[in-house]
């Protein structure tokens, strides 16, 4: 049986930026899930072990590099590949999203095109690119 793992869980608290990202997603055929918080977008990954987690890195409250280590710590959730989303543009700043354990970065705002083309690539397990 081929069943991949089409669901995408989106941990991003503006509003503008989660409804575009959904609308591509959703345009291409994904199963989007929405969380605003990290506790939220953690609770929501151990409970659907969706096949790829897009997260912001400025949250409110627990930050998106604090959440990638927890769920990368978190043996349920530690194989989800995980991309994180981010406006930041400061040298280091690609360095501080690996080490924390993200498997690839976008930046915001998205190319609709290119983003696509990411996220398959990024459910298969390719590499950051
Ligand atoms: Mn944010």
């Amino acid at each position: 049986m081929c069943s991949a793992n089409k669901s995408v869980l989106v941990i991003e608290d503006n509003p503008i930026n989660m409804e575009l990202v959904v609308d591509v997603l959703e345009a291409a055929g994904y199963t989007v899930l929405q969380a605003t918080s990290a506790e939220d977008g953690l609770r929501l990954a151990e409970t659907h072990l969706p096949g790829l987690i897009l997260l912001d890195i400025s949250l409110p409250g627990m930050d998106g590099l604090a959440a990638t280590r927890a769920l990368k710590r978190n043996p349920a959730t530690a194989r989800i590949p995980l991309v994180a989303l981010t406006a930041h543009v400061m040298q280091g700043d690609r360095e501080r999203v690996q080490e924390a354990g993200c498997d690839g970065y976008l930046m915001k705002p998205i190319d609709i095109a290119s983003f696509r083309e990411d996220v398959a690539r990024y459910l298969r397990g390719g590499a950051a690119g």
